[in-house]
């Protein structure tokens, strides 16, 4: 006790701090010292004293008044045992102990552990656009926590019953007196268990569970999509203390495809046709994700027409038929001519009229109209 160190200083407060700033110091000090925050933290638990102390001698009018006058020692004369207590309620220590058991202890206590269901997992798994159309049947590797097989999640060589905890008593928590409170914090032995196990399976060291990487066969309908969710239930994490295993989800990227999109259901695929073959029509080649397909283009086609080929676009997920795909067609206007080629073009126009068919349009019309 030769170098305590000053209550104000501990505080982290001025000697004129009033009484609501000395609470909020200890608030913040207590919270962040706080034994539950600090498990096995000598230090911390120094300091936690540390502002207990400090906080129960400034908040007392008289104690503190004596402590500015003298220092250490005649302030805390006759303090101690029982005396201590005379504070609590006289001193407004109610609301206070009240805010700072709730911040710790929630709603309930925390004694020993019951069973919980392990955590959901989640797989990215990115795919290609035929495998998404296709689906496809995969293996993924999965690290996750397991039950134990050595010891059947027990956590023990032999099938004897855990022991009880000697050092709470089995109540999974250690309580404590600190200054005006009663606190409990979990108890570190048994982890707040309230058992222990004394004989400790090898494998898993008494953990009852296991982290092992597991490959797993995974089948993706046809159909899926960028952000579809496939669960797997049951697949991901094991329980804790016999609870239920959590699931796995498998969660789609589809990579984009060279020529192809997709729209709901249908793909689309754009393909460039020359101006001869929009204006007088003809047989194209179109690819598919099943093999090439020949379709018409029927004569006097526009730039932006789209053609649907039924039936080769992607199987519904929930099985509502099969999408289309559809064609957008593109014309192709040559950039270069060669003589003979612009010569026939040239006559074509002569035979057409000065307009050369476009002047039949309302619109062209319209704008010639303009300018007359
Ligand atoms: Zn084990
Ligand atoms: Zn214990």
């Amino acid at each position: 006790m030769a170098s305590k160190r000053d209550y104000y200083e501990v505080l982290g407060v001025g000697r004129d701090a009033a009484n609501e700033d000395l609470k909020k110091a200890y608030r913040r000090l207590a919270l962040k010292y706080h034994p539950d925050k600090n498990p096995e933290n000598k230090e911390a638990e120094e300091k936690f004293k540390e502002v207990n102390e400090a906080y129960e001698a400034l908040s007392d009018p008289d104690r503190r008044r004596k402590y500015d006058l003298f220092g250490h020692g005649m302030e805390g004369a006759g303090f101690g045992g029982a005396e201590g207590f005379g504070g609590f309620g006289a001193g407004g220590f109610g609301d206070i102990f009240e805010d700072i058991f709730e911040d710790f202890f929630g709603a309930g206590t925390r004694r020993g552990r019951r069973a919980q269901r392990g955590a959901d997992l989640r797989y990215n798994l990115e795919i290609s656009f035929e495998e998404a159309a296709f689906g496809l049947e995969t293996k993924i590797n999965i690290p996750r926590t397991e039950v134990c097989s050595a010891c059947n999640g027990r956590g023990a060589k032999s099938s004897a019953k855990p022991s009880v905890c000697p050092t709470c008593k089995g109540t999974g928590q250690i309580r404590f007196q600190q200054g005006f409170f009663t606190l409990a914090r979990t108890c570190s032995h048994c982890n707040g268990e309230g058992r222990i196990i004394t004989d400790p399976c090898d494998k898993c060291r008494g953990r009852k569970r296991v982290q092992r990487e597991r490959g797993l066969s995974v089948k993706i309908p046809p159909g899926v999509e960028t952000g579809s969710r496939l669960r797997l239930s049951g697949e991901g994490e094991a329980g804790i203390e016999g609870g239920p295993t959590g699931d796995l989800y498998v969660v789609i990227t589809v990579r984009e495809h060279p020529i192809f999109t997709r729209e709901e259901n249908d793909i689309i695929c754009t393909i460039p046709i020359s101006f001869v073959q929009a204006a007088i029509g003809g047989k194209i080649e179109v690819p598919t994700l099943r093999g090439s397909v020949t379709i018409n283009v029927p004569p006097g086609t526009q730039p932006g027409s789209m053609l649907r080929i039924k039936g080769k676009g992607i199987a519904d997920l929930r099985g509502y038929g099969t999408g289309d795909q559809i064609v957008k067609i593109e014309v192709h206007i040559p950039k270069k001519l060669t003589p003979n080629q612009k010569e026939l073009l040239e006559e074509y126009a002569r035979i057409s009229g000065e307009d050369a068919g476009i002047g039949s349009s309302g619109f062209f019309k319209k704008v010639k109209d303009m300018f007359e």
